[in-house]
């Protein structure tokens, strides 16, 4: 049951928890049972959630509209949007990604059977994180259901009305037994992690996967870590800077900052960092307007705890733009900071917030070195044209991903599989590696008794001798 009053700060779930032990029993049964094998099934499943997202979609709106305030465009093209495309996408591939693989066989084996076979994992689980609370939490799921596993679903539970959402859709357009949802904060999560999984698909802060990484270890339940980290923003003279500030400026204040690839900071000289600040006057002006507060396109921070963070992050700050914030709405203006020094407390930590900090650095090679001193973030933003200089980030570095002269999109294209690398993260999803990362691809090798002569083979059984070694 959710509680809902007129903002979202109040919307207080009763956690009506169901028994881990139990839920997972029911899905390990069906599991065994075979019913997720058929592919007729798993066609089922996911024409389901088809329908889940396009018969609900205004719901799904208004409540990620409760959890942030999240401007409806933003609910339409970053969640409802991807995750029927993603669902579409799997269901176009299914048969092809289901048939077991023939790979080009060796001579040894010309008259055997060779073929790799996408067995699902079993009884997975999958969390999802609060910031795009609807997404992140079916897209895992589709690849789960693609590839025939049962899955228990666990939405945050910092986006209470999403979450809640999500738990009352599920068994209406899916299979209930399979795909249970389990609501719950940290109490509820440490004891449902106490449970067998066969794989933990997980979204959230590098400090949880950590817990989740050594709550699979006990069972080694392998396991996909989706993290964040400081995703930097090189910028040089080359690039078209009045572009350049308008597409990290959409990056970083979409979601107010709340995003996991959302360019963290910029390293750039002090002549780019005057450019930069001068045009994005302009850009946040064209956004937002004069009173950026009274804006209905900008997300608001998801609860106190985060805003006063965030908050706690400003002193010692050279605010060039922006500064101002509204703890009753959890408003931040989008906010840039010039000349900040590396040991600021705000280059510490991931900021997840609508603050840019501009580092100055004098040239690419100081940048890669900057890059790579500190933890491997979860995406790099390389803004020139200098194709040497690209180059050179792209090879120095390492980063879940990279996307040159914009930001956000690597993660929009299901042909490039995303995730995290280092602290960041571990696996990766996306159109076929979704599917991949639920798959085992399991080595089958079928001979039969006439095709190979057994004379052929001779060699192999002792008694041993040099001759046989040679032959
Ligand atoms: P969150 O608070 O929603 O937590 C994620 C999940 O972990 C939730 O299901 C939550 O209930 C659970 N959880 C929280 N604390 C727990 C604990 N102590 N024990 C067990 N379970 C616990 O999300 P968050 O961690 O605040 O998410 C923000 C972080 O997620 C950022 O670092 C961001 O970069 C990262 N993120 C990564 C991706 C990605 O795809 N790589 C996407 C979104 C967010």
């Amino acid at each position: 049951k959710v509680k809902m009053n007129s903002t979202r700060a109040e919307t207080v779930v009763d956690l009506t928890l169901r028994d881990p032990t139990k839920i997972v029993q029911v899905a390990r049964s069906r599991f065994n049972e075979g019913r997720t094998l058929p592919i007729k099934f798993r066609r089922k499943q996911l024409n389901g959630l088809v329908r889940l997202v396009e018969e609900n979609e205004q719901a799904i709106v208004d409540a990620i509209h409760r959890d942030l305030r999240k401007p409806e465009q933003e609910a339409v093209s970053y969640e409802v949007l991807p995750t029927l495309n993603e669902i579409k996408h799997v269901l176009n591939h299914l048969d092809e990604w289901t048939r077991p693989e023939k790979p080009p066989k060796p001579l040894t084996n010309l008259m055997d059977g060779v073929y790799i076979y996408k067995d699902p994992y079993g009884v997975v689980l999958v969390m999802g994180a609060w910031n795009y609370p609807f997404h992140l939490t079916l897209a895992p799921l589709i690849g789960a259901i693609a590839a025939g596993n049962c899955a228990v679903i666990k939405p945050s539970d910092v986006s209470p009305a999403t979450s809640e959402l999500i738990s009352i859709l599920v068994p209406k357009y899916l299979d209930q037994d399979c795909y249970p949802v389990f609501l719950g904060g940290i109490k509820e999560t440490t004891e449902l992690l106490k449970e067998r999984f066969d794989y933990i698909f997980y979204t959230g802060s590098t400090t949880v996967g950590q817990i989740i990484h050594k709550a699979a270890n006990k069972y080694l339940t392998p396991v996909t870590l989706e993290m964040g980290g400081k995703s930097p923003a090189y910028i040089d003279s080359s690039a078209d800077i009045a572009k350049t500030v308008k597409r990290i400026l959409w990056g970083k204040c979409i979601n107010s900052g709340q995003t996991c690839i959302a360019p963290d900071y910029i390293l750039c000289t002090r002549e780019v960092q005057d450019k930069f600040v001068k045009y994005a006057q302009k850009v946040i002006l064209e956004f937002y307007g004069s009173d950026v507060e009274a804006s209905a396109d900008l997300c608001r921070i998801v609860t106190d705890r985060h805003f006063e963070r965030l908050v706690g992050l400003m002193p010692g700050l050279k605010i060039a733009l922006g500064g101002r914030y509204e703890p009753k709405d959890r408003f931040m203006e989008p906010t840039i900071a010039v000349d900040v020094s590396p040991n600021h407390p705000i280059m510490q930590e991931e900021i997840f917030g609508p603050i840019l900090p501009m580092v100055t650095i004098s040239n690419v090679d100081e940048a890669i070195s900057f890059i790579n001193k500190r933890e491997k973030p979860l995406a790099l933003y390389v803004f020139s044209t200098n194709k040497s200089d690209q180059g050179k980030l792209l090879k120095k570095t390492s980063s879940g991903g990279v996307c040159v002269n914009d930001t956000i999109l690597h993660i929009a294209t299901n042909v490039l599989p995303f995730g995290g690398v280092g602290n960041s993260g571990m696996g990766a999803y996306h159109g076929r590696s979704t599917f991949d990362t639920f798959s085992h691809r399991k080595s089958v090798l079928v001979r039969d008794f006439k095709s190979v002569p057994e004379k052929l083979m001779a060699s192999r059984y002792p008694p041993y001798s040099k001759s046989k070694l040679s032959m």
